[in-house]
């Protein structure tokens, strides 16, 4: 797919009040600090899309980009900030669980993971209640210039080890870095495909 407009629509608190769902949505969320917004500049081309390095604190809002007059990117606030207040956390929680779970036209939500660690409780606590849900979700490795191709590797199979501990089967997975554009065109084939199925539905 060929970006030809990103822009920035509105930044709000509440699911209610996000555009009318009338256009295939894609969510990205992940820890702070993940690469998120990078990742979001990445797939657009524009480095100042999305903030980048966005401090802990701030207003936690969802904020709605429209690509190519055609569908609805979504960058949501990170979990795990580690100085959040537990009065922060819980607006976090209902916030995102209200615009997850009752978001019509949410066709994916692309869940990021920093491919240098190993997995963590905290990902994997919020891919479980994703599944719970029932809402659908892929993976994307982050930072995978900041290791060796074989180690990115080996930290995927074993985050997908460490899943299917719980889970049936593996969601769709992709390796990225925003720093090289790595990832980018089999995210926005995904996209594409899927804006595909919800003009069907
Ligand atoms: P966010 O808080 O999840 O939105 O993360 P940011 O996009 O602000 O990135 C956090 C930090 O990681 C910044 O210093 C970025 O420059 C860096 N970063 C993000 N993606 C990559 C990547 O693919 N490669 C490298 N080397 N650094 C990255």
């Amino acid at each position: 797919m060929k970006i030809t407009e990103a822009k920035f629509v509105m930044s709000n608190t509440d699911y209610l009040r996000c555009p009318a769902a009338d256009k295939p949505e894609y969510a990205f969320i992940g820890r702070s600090n993940v690469g998120k917004s990078s990742l979001i500049n990445m797939l657009v081309n524009n480095k100042n899309l999305a903030k980048t390095s966005q401090t802990p604190g701030k207003t936690q809002v969802i904020n709605h980009f429209i690509i190519n007059q055609k569908w609805y990117l979504v960058d949501l606030p990170g979990y795990g900030f580690a100085k959040v207040s537990k009065a922060d956390r819980a607006d976090w929680e209902v916030m995102i669980a209200d615009y997850l779970v009752n978001r019509s036209n949410l066709q994916c939500v692309f869940v990021l993971i920093d491919v240098r660690h190993e997995p963590q409780r905290i990902d994997l606590e919020f891919l479980q209640w994703l599944g719970e849900k029932d809402i659908p979700f892929e993976l994307v490795f982050t930072k995978s210039d900041k290791v060796k191709p074989a180690e990115a590797q080996r930290n995927v199979e074993k985050f997908e080890e460490t899943m299917l501990q719980t889970w049936e089967s593996m969601p769709s997975a992709y390796i990225t870095s925003s720093e090289k554009g790595i990832g980018r065109v089999e995210i926005l084939e995904e996209i594409e495909f899927l804006n595909q199925d919800f003009q069907k539905s």
